[in-house]
């Protein structure tokens, strides 16, 4: 039987574990924090929970004028509020119970499950092959495990910055904010990716009143620069201070406050400060390097699409590799290891057909190749883009915000990319998912039926225009 030794229990390790018991190897993860990792315990899931009450504040807020909706109190500037203490426990309640779960669905597969800190052992292979993983439990007792193949997946964690240290209270990382017993009143986000935005965007939501610092242009560098527009255009309406081009360079504690100074000598002055400025791969001190592994100058252990690392028998997945930090990723990156050390048929890793989303208001979905993909050659693409505001549904629900992009390969039609800007954004691009995962064309797209009156109207529509587009272009 083939003895496959996984660190890191996070969606890259135990689904990684999953295939390869169901592929009949002995298995073992070993995990520091609890299986799901930090997925599942402090990043993705209570962020989406977080974010799950602040849908419910901002649809209550953006509902009652316009929709008709009378509120029978008065008096007070805002009807409804948030109680941050239940809601926080709440999350920490979810994220156990998954945590729980996905323990029991992995033990119930046949996977050891090990409590330690993992690190690979020995420096080279042993006489017979194969790889030795060190185990240390929290009481400091070790034990050593013989492996066929190891999967390192340790994730990653948030970067520090060493004049802005967080002490739990009042500058935090993303992880710490779950014990926040009351609402912060004047939020400091430094930091305007992904995180930075979610947690800006459910903050203000909750009721905070939320400065974002962001050291470039627009919030969401990575994005497409037309649905970073639209979120930012939201964000200022809804009273948020953005401070664009500004680098926060000093971040402290002065009694129940906090003063950020900025880049060109201005401090600024909130009751918390988040710090949402990147992350740093899970790495160091786990013989590595000295195994044969390399890493980047990021500290990124280097892999190939089928999650090979530079060191025979051994993989890497998921944040640690720093490939595509999403969930989904990792656990792909995961399975394929375990496919390919494990003699299955294995498909490469594919990026460009893996969908994302930015869980803002509204929020921002993505697949496929960008515009900055098409605009620096890298694909030769056309797009049409249609504001939301025209669709019948979005009008009766007062959704003024929104659009959807596709791009098409300009002679055959088919769908290489998509963007969707609109409520549960997340939910609509699966359509053009599915478009790009199967090389659809415009025409396939566009003769699905789609329900009237729906936001997916919308798709269809992007793909029809795209279609006359592409046969005005034939003609002339
Ligand atoms: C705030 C936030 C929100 C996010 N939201 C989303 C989202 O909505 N959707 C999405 O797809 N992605 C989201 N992500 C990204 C997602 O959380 C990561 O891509 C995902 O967690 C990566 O999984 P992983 O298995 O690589 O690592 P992790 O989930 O980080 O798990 C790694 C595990 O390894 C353990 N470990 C580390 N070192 C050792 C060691 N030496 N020995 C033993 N165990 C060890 C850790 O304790 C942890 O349990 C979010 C990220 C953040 C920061």
């Amino acid at each position: 039987m083939t003895r496959i030794v996984i660190i890191g229990g996070g969606p890259g390790g135990y689904e990684a574990a999953l295939v390869a018991a169901q592929l009949g190897a002995e298995v073992t993860v070993v995990d520091r924090d609890g299986l799901g990792g930090s997925a599942v315990l402090t990043d993705c899931v209570p962020s989406k929970t977080l974010i799950a009450t602040a849908e419910v504040m901002t649809g209550f807020d953006s509902s009652h004028g316009e929709l008709g909706i009378t509120l029978a109190c008065d008096g007070s500037e805002r009807a409804i509020s948030v109680d941050l203490g239940k809601v926080n426990r709440r999350v920490k309640r979810l994220a156990i119970a998954q945590s729980h779960d996905i323990t029991q669905s992995v033990t119930r597969a046949g996977v050891t499950v090990l409590r330690g800190r993992g690190r690979l052992g020995t420096g080279g292979q042993a006489a017979d092959g194969s790889r030795e993983v060190v185990v240390e439990a929290a009481d400091g007792s070790t034990q050593s495990l013989r492996a066929d193949a190891v999967l390192i997946s340790t994730g990653a964690h948030p970067r520090e910055l060493p004049d802005a240290a967080p002490d739990g209270e009042r500058i935090l990382t993303w992880t710490q904010v779950y014990d926040l017993d009351e609402l912060p009143r004047e939020l400091i986000v430094v930091g305007s990716g992904v995180t930075g935005a979610e947690f800006a965007g459910a903050y203000q939501a909750l009721g905070s009143k939320v400065t974002l610092v962001s050291s470039r242009d627009r919030v969401l560098p990575g994005e497409d620069p037309d649905a970073a527009e639209v979120l930012e255009d939201v964000f200022r309406r809804r009273g948020m201070n953005v401070m664009g081009r500004t680098r926060a360079e000093r971040v402290k504690r002065v009694g129940d406050r906090v003063e950020v100074t900025l880049g060109d000598g201005t401090v600024i002055t909130g009751t918390h400060c988040l710090m949402a400025v990147g992350s740093i791969p899970n790495t160091a001190d786990m013989g590595l390097e000295e195994a044969g592994v390399k890493l980047n100058d990021w500290g990124q252990v280097k892999v190939d699409r089928v999650s090979r690392t530079s060191a025979p028998g051994v993989y890497a997945a998921g944040d640690c590799t720093g490939v595509f930090m999403l969930a989904s990723v990792a656990a792909m990156q995961g399975r394929i290891a375990m496919y390919h050390a494990l003699g299955d048929a294995v498909q490469p890793l594919n990026l460009k057909t893996v969908s994302s989303n930015v869980f803002t208001d509204p929020e921002i979905a993505t697949v496929g190749y960008t515009a900055a993909d098409v605009s620096c050659g890298k694909m030769d693409a056309v797009e049409v883009k249609l504001p939301l505001r025209g669709n019948p549904r979005a009008k009766m629900q007062g959704i003024r915000d929104g659009f959807v992009k596709l791009f098409c390969r300009p002679g055959t039609g088919i769908v290489v990319g998509g963007v969707v800007v609109a409520p549960r954004a997340s939910e609509l691009i699966h359509s053009i998912s599915l478009a790009v995962d199967n090389n659809l064309t415009v025409e396939q797209v566009a003769s699905a039926f789609t329900v009237y009156p729906s936001l997916s109207g919308s798709t269809a529509e992007a793909a029809r225009q795209l279609h006359i587009r592409k046969r005005a272009e034939t003609d002339s």
